[in-house]
């Protein structure tokens, strides 16, 4: 079988819950636009979304290198992690930087289930990705904090008790550099929507529950704030360079689950008297796609490996997404022109999972601001924003 073996013992654990979740579980969610509960549900009793959690707070203590292969099996089995994946990477802000009280008031109840840390609030539709220039506003009047602003593409709200945000608490013009006088701030969402906080659902291409949310006067307690006030921007980089490893592994899950579907049905599609796939117009793109997936599974580990021994990972992390991103999008087009007009019909799953795919050249970074990244930080190159 193709696919990386690593971790087999937390492979086969997961695919045996995904069993109970087949492709034709997330094909029905997906047609009704709905959030694939039972699903969640069932990875969480099971402890995976606990998988970060040290074992003290009654996680099983694993690193991202773990983490990133539980969401990896889940979009390798046909489903897909959009659903669930925040639980992970959110984490990482409240684990490097949240206090001890912090810690012992909140992770005990995430890693039993009875609370879910699946939302996070950074991106704002007049800053996009110029994280630097958001404006929703913090301000500290004595043991609160008020905030007023507005954020876009928060997802999973409506399944999620607990939310990061990202807001300033200085104003842009009182800081040196735009990076200063960011804050995190632990939301519970229970007390807060409907209360200084409204949310409006958007509509989108992937069935992927996200919104608009708007503050007014929302009150956090004081005490919810994560970490140092003002040092927010390296906190919440932290938890990205996790978030772009584990959805590397998703889009390297999906590249699998594209090239095992289309190699399948390549051999058995019979025109013009022979199967397709014996034809090297056919052979290729699919041999291309595997190359392409394996070399990003490798970047992906090389992210996982320095982000579990706590060294600088950006870059790392940053072409792991961008390779394995760009490979599962290759693999899903090869998968969907070999299926013919069979690869538009909903029942082979082929559609929505090329469409759930695409995504991850956006979101959570576009690959074009990864580039830039890379020209300027590791090549040196003249800055070009
Ligand atoms: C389904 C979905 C779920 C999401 N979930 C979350 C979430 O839970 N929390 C959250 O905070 N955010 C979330 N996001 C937001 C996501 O991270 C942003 O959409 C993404 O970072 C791109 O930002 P933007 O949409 O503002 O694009 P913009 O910043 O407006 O950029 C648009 C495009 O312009 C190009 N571009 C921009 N600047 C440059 C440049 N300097 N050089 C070259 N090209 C450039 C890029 O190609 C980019 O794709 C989600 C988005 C989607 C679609």
């Amino acid at each position: 079988m193709i696919g990386d073996q690593r971790h087999s013992d937390i492979r086969d654990g997961v695919r045996a819950l995904c069993a109970d979740f087949p492709a034709k579980y997330f094909r029905e969610v997906d047609e009704r636009r709905a959030y694939p509960e039972e699903f969640v549900t069932a990875l969480t009793k099971a402890g995976w979304l606990a998988a970060l959690i040290p074992q003290e707070y009654g996680g099983s203590g694993l690193g991202v290198g773990e983490a990133s292969v539980i969401m990896e099996e889940i979009n390798r089995c046909g489903g897909n992690a959009g659903a669930c994946h925040g639980q992970l990477y959110n984490m990482g802000t409240l684990l490097r930087h949240g206090s001890a009280e912090q810690k012992a008031e909140w992770l005990p109840l995430i890693a039993t289930g009875e609370l879910r840390l699946q939302s996070m609030a950074v991106t704002e539709p007049s800053a996009g990705t110029q994280t630097t220039a958001i404006t929703t506003m913090a301000t500290r009047r004595g043991d609160r904090y008020i905030v007023n602003g507005q954020k876009v593409w928060t997802s999973r709200l409506l399944h999620s008790d607990l939310m990061i945000l990202l807001a300033r608490t200085t104003p842009i013009p009182q800081v040196r550099k735009k990076s200063e006088g960011l804050s995190t701030f632990l939301v519970d969402l229970r007390q807060s929507i409907g209360r200084g906080m409204t949310i409006r659902p958007i509509a989108n291409m992937v069935n992927h529950e996200t919104f608009e949310v708007f503050f007014e006067n929302l009150e956090i307690p004081a005490a919810n704030l994560i970490g140092r006030e003002g040092q927010g921007f390296h906190q919440v980089l932290d938890g990205l360079n996790a978030e772009r490893a584990i959805i590397a592994a998703e889009c390297i899950g999906d590249g699998y689950w594209f090239i095992d579907k289309v190699a399948r049905y390549a051999s058995e599609r019979v025109v013009f008297g022979r199967p397709i796939g014996a034809n090297q117009g056919v052979q290729f793109p699919i041999a291309q796609a595997l190359i392409e997936v394996e070399a990003a599974n490798l970047m992906r580990w090389r992210a996982c490996e320095l982000f579990d021994a706590g060294m600088p990972c950006g870059t790392e992390a940053n072409m792991a997404k961008y390779l394995a991103a760009k490979a599962s999008w290759e693999a899903g087009e090869a998968c969907l022109q070999f299926h013919g007009g069979f690869g538009f019909a909903a029942e082979y799953d082929v559609e929505r999972k090329f469409r759930e795919t695409r995504l991850y050249q956006v979101a959570p970074i576009s690959t074009n601001l990864i580039l830039a990244h890379v020209a300027e930080h590791v090549l040196g190159l003249p800055r070009s924003f």
